[in-house]
């Protein structure tokens, strides 16, 4: 048994994150100042035994005897981390030197919670972990994409000069029940707005593309990346390389819902990626042959039951 740390686990990842690892048998700190998480999201895990929560924003120290700790703290929608950019930054940068600095102290293994968003609008593709990426440094994006890139930085100098046992996964967009409705990520978006009847925002021409996959194959690679070998730092893309439209992904989400909602067309955020999918040879090689295992209809059908629900209860 373990005292894991997890920043960030009010949120969507952040949520399934605690909830594996207590299923686990593990003791699980909970760490969060609810900026887009919720109380919500671990309600039902509030009476386990080995469960606690504590209001805290990363870009003040923190201090604790744990073993582990999962840096997921940082908002993940464009909507979200664009709201207060230079809160953003600290958030990825100062939440690094804190978390960091905590597990050098203590002596704990430190998992980053980093992003496909490293590579930017990406001119190379797919994405293997080599590609240093293609990232504009002073766009609406920059304080998110540059913000995981310093606290990537971050990490493995802290490792280099000090030893700390770090771990870095970059992550590929990833969708499942407890996104928050009103995230303003596209999967989110379009199944909300599909169940209510309401038009689907599609910004562009909805030729882009991007790869997705379910929040249960992302913790599995997660937990996988935290226990795989010593030394081994990664950064490791955590992804589901099946690349599809947002075209493609709309007219699904039509689909599965039956709805009668009408796709408009919207401009298309500056900086916004026109393509993305990962290379996951590292992570099969490294984490036990580690693949996405749900497939997109699969996922797709979960989130939707999920919202529907929600929608139901708010009404
Ligand atoms: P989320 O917004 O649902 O969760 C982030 C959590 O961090 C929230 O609970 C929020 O309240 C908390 N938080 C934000 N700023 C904080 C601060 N200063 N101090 C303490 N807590 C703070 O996002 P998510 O989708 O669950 O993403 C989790 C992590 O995974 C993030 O670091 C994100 O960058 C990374 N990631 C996610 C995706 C994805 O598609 N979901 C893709 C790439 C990377
Ligand atoms: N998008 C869209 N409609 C929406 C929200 C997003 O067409 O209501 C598009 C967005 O422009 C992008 C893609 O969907 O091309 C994925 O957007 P998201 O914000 O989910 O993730 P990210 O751009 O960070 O990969």
């Amino acid at each position: 048994m373990k005292r894991i740390l997890i920043t960030g686990g009010a949120g969507f990842v952040g949520s399934h994150l605690c909830e594996r690892l207590l299923n686990e048998g593990h003791e699980v700190i909970c760490l969060d100042n609810y900026f887009t998480g919720s109380k919500k999201n671990i309600e039902h895990l509030m009476d386990h035994h080995y469960f606690e929560l504590v209001r805290h924003d990363v870009t003040e120290p923190f201090m604790i005897e744990v073993d582990e700790i999962y840096n997921m703290a940082c908002p993940a929608s464009p909507v979200h981390y664009q709201y207060n950019p230079i809160k953003t930054i600290k958030t990825s940068v100062m939440g690094a030197i804190n978390m960091l600095g905590l597990a050098k102290r203590v002596k704990a293994k430190i998992l980053q919670a980093s992003t496909s968003e490293v590579y930017g609008d990406p001119a190379v593709h797919p994405q293997p972990e080599t590609y240093w990426g293609n990232v504009n440094p002073i766009g609406l994006r920059s304080c998110y994409d540059e913000g995981k890139r310093c606290a990537e930085t971050l990490f493995m100098d802290y490792h280099l000069q000090n030893d700390v046992a770090v771990k870095i996964i970059r992550i590929f967009n990833t969708y499942g029940p407890n996104m928050n409705p009103n995230d303003g990520r596209v999967v989110s978006n379009f199944i909300v707005q599909a169940l209510k009847g309401e038009n689907i925002t599609m910004f562009g021409d909805g030729s882009q593309t991007r790869s997705f996959q379910y929040v249960d194959d992302l913790v599995e690679g997660t937990t996988r990346m935290m226990n795989s070998r010593d030394g081994f730092t990664g950064p490791v893309n955590i992804g589901n390389p099946v690349e599809f439209t947002m075209m493609e992904l709309a007219s699904k989400v039509i689909e599965l819902t039956n709805s009668t909602s009408k796709i408009i067309h919207m401009p298309l955020p500056q900086d916004d990626p026109l393509q993305r999918q990962p290379i996951i040879d590292l992570a099969k090689k490294e984490l036990n042959g580690w693949e996405p295992k749900i497939h997109l209809e699969e996922g797709l059908i979960k989130t939707i039951s999920y919202f529907d629900t929600l929608l139901k209860s708010d009404q």
